[in-house]
């Protein structure tokens, strides 16, 4: 074999990953290297005869697994984006390698011991030293050694189930899709749309990763509607026995830790901190919630003539939207082509914001031919580093959309960033890619991931960019969602692909309206799937669940959120965030960083908007920051005041 492309870093712009030379027999070669130079590299730091300083011990942690790092970083954004049978051998190999590699340094008791007598005046440093001490605590740094050894075990099986999870679900996708002889029976979706789904004579629409299919909006047969619904809310049953085995041994995991459940771990070290601060803000959304998805249940069932089931929902929503706001979501796509709203909406509102430009660079690129590769530049000129953009759904992708870092820029390595957006939308058979309006909310939200990896100005990678709280780290993409139907932004990016023409001002209007419409229904299905999560994961340790589908009807009705024509955006046996995504206990995050966007996004508009001056304030204090500071000083620096839930109430209609 010729040299492993991980052994050295490596030599392209950036340190841009070399796709073009990496193989999947790379792979295993380079994790086990990669763990054993770590682990000898930790050792030394352990066993040094030095008296503990912050730069022989943090910061030369810091400094080590430099090609684990490297081989991680691709291997599970690859595995993510376009797996393989291979990729997913390796993954279900690897996962419980790790997760022993990474126990055998958290319970290492010399480096432990070294870690507590570090002492240091710089405030930058001093805070990550009480990451590094919050790490080795909540891994177990402080147990015994036989609670350490089932501490270990506990670990090591969880990895392995998250994996199974996940690659259950993979299948899944494909095996429950919805297949119809017929294309009659797809009546209702566009013609460039079932021809894609084509195979063999047959049609085949394969299921997105949410219960409620966005084909719902659109198939005229009542009858296929329901066959699709089922579909996806009954597939992958054999992951409801994983999910009951990871609840019982993660709360088994947070027992031994010194807390109650696992949601009381996990929110320990979020901005949160304790389980009745989320149940506080969840209590205050569920009744007003509830009562709006039942006011626009009636509305749909006096539309459709009979009450209505989960998957007459979408339809007559779209109906009544129509009706209502005469706006037909369809008539949108023509004015959303892919290229367009990256070059003149995503990318230009944060050129109009910050002063950074963009310049693809087709001499370097990604592990498919669909990825692009733009360098970006601040307003002096400098490079401040790279975005690569995956839009296409494909069959080895997993559902959703999501920002990574293939690097992270710190001070300490001088090395800048390389983000990454994965985005799943259809790739058209012919002709140009048209978003609906969802898709591009997707892309402006997930740029504003990216810009937060990319605006990273920290000394340290532990800290670097989006490595900051998970109840955190949705705040400052949420906020980049508000630039869409800025009009100065929407009338630069939504023009017709054919003719040029901007989208017509009724229709930007229609659009301002209808937003507001069916945010009961979002709202629900958001917080059942919250309250899910919740249930699951403030199970106490020993308790028993002999059935997971009761457990989970049982969850919902206890927290006044079952409502059947609106069930979970997720059901347990396909929540990926919580059983394979590092959401457990978290999903509330999304809501609990709205409060700060909703907050933000008020303070923008107080300030002008779309000005120059407001992106500088936003990055310097809180997008360059990552997870240097506490997060919720570099909010307060902001925005000058602490949050309060007051716009987000707002802002849902559920005042
Ligand atoms: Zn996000």
């Amino acid at each position: 074999m010729a040299e492993n492309p991980f052994f050295a870093p490596s030599s392209l712009p950036y340190r841009l990953p070399p796709f073009d030379e990496i193989r999947e027999e790379h792979y295993l070669p380079a994790f086990e290297r990669g763990m054993a130079e770590h682990l000898a590299e930790v050792e030394a730091i352990a066993g040094s005869d030095e008296p503990p300083t912050f730069d022989n011990t943090i910061a030369a942690l810091e400094r080590s697994g430099r090609i684990l790092d490297r081989t991680a970083t691709v291997f599970f954004s690859v595995a993510a984006s376009n797996t393989s049978d291979t990729l997913m051998e390796i993954e279900k190999r690897v996962s419980p390698e790790l997760t022993r590699h990474s126990d055998a340094i958290r319970l290492d008791r010399a480096l432990w011991a070294r870690i507590k007598r570090v002492t240091t005046d710089d405030p930058e440093q001093a805070w990550l030293l009480e990451k590094y001490r919050e790490d080795f605590i909540r891994a177990g740094a402080d147990l015994t050694e036989p609670e350490q050894e089932r501490l270990r075990g506990l670990n090591e099986e969880l990895s392995r189930l998250s994996t199974e999870f996940s690659q259950n679900l993979l299948k899944a996708s494909t095996e429950s899709a919805l297949v119809v002889d017929d294309a009659a029976e797809l009546d209702g979706l566009d013609e460039a749309a079932i021809r894609s789904l084509e195979k063999n004579g047959r049609y085949v629409l394969p299921l997105l990763n949410i219960t409620n299919q966005p084909a719902l909006a659109q198939l005229t047969d009542r009858d296929v509607r329901r066959r699709l619904f089922e579909l996806s809310v009954g597939r992958a049953p054999v992951n409801f026995g994983l999910a009951v085995r990871m609840a019982t041994l993660r709360a088994e995991r947070a027992a031994l830790l010194g807390f109650p459940d696992h949601a009381s771990y996990v929110v320990a070290d979020q901005t949160a901190k304790t389980v009745a601060a989320v149940e506080e803000m969840l209590g205050q959304l569920v009744g007003p919630a509830v009562r709006n998805a039942k006011a626009e249940a009636e509305a749909l069932a006096g539309q459709a003539g009979f009450p209505i089931e989960p998957w007459d929902w979408s339809y007559y929503a779209e109906k009544v939207r129509r009706a209502r706001y005469d706006f037909d979501a369809d008539a949108m796509r023509p004015y959303f082509e892919l290229g367009r709203v990256f070059r003149d909406g995503v990318f230009e509102a944060a050129t109009r914001l910050y002063g950074v430009t963009f310049t693809e660079r087709p001499d370097l690129s990604g592990y498919h031919e669909d990825v692009r590769v733009f360098e970006v530049f601040d307003e002096d000129g400098s490079a401040l580093g790279l975005f690569l953009l995956d839009p296409y759904a494909r069959p080895g992708k997993r559902g959703g959309a999501w920002m990574n870092n293939l690097v992270d820029q710190s001070f300490l390595f001088g090395e800048k960033p390389v983000v990454m957006n994965n985005l799943n939308i259809t790739k058209p058979a012919e002709g140009p890619t048209l978003l609906s309006y969802d898709e591009v909310n997707t892309a402006f939200h997930e740029f504003g991931h990216a810009l937060h990896g990319l605006f990273s100005a920290v000394r340290f990678p532990r800290v670097s960019g989006t490595s900051v709280p998970r109840d955190f780290v949705e705040y400052p993409s949420q906020v980049n969602e508000m630039w869409v139907t800025w009009p100065e932004i929407l009338a630069s990016y939504a023009r017709h692909h054919e003719t040029g023409e901007p989208m017509p001002a009724e229709l930007v209007e229609k659009l301002k309206a209808a937003e507001r419409f069916n945010q009961g229904f979002r709202t629900v299905e958001y917080l059942a799937a919250t309250l899910l999560d919740w249930a699951w994961h403030r199970l106490a340790p020993g308790q028993e669940v002999p059935d997971a589908e009761a457990f989970e009807q049982a969850a919902l009705e206890a927290a006044g959120i079952a409502f059947p024509p609106v069930p979970p955006r997720y059901r347990t046996s396909y929540f990926m965030h919580i059983f394979s995504g590092g959401y457990s206990a978290g999903y509330y995050s999304y809501i609990w960083s709205e409060v700060l966007d909703a907050e933000s996004v008020e303070w923008f508009k107080e300030n002008g908007g779309l000005k120059r001056a407001n992106g500088d304030h936003f990055r310097r204090e809180l997008l360059s920051r990552g997870g240097s500071v506490d997060p919720l000083a570099s909010f307060r620096a902001f925005r000058g005041r602490e949050p309060g839930i007051g716009p987000l109430l707002e802002r849902r209609g559920l005042v």
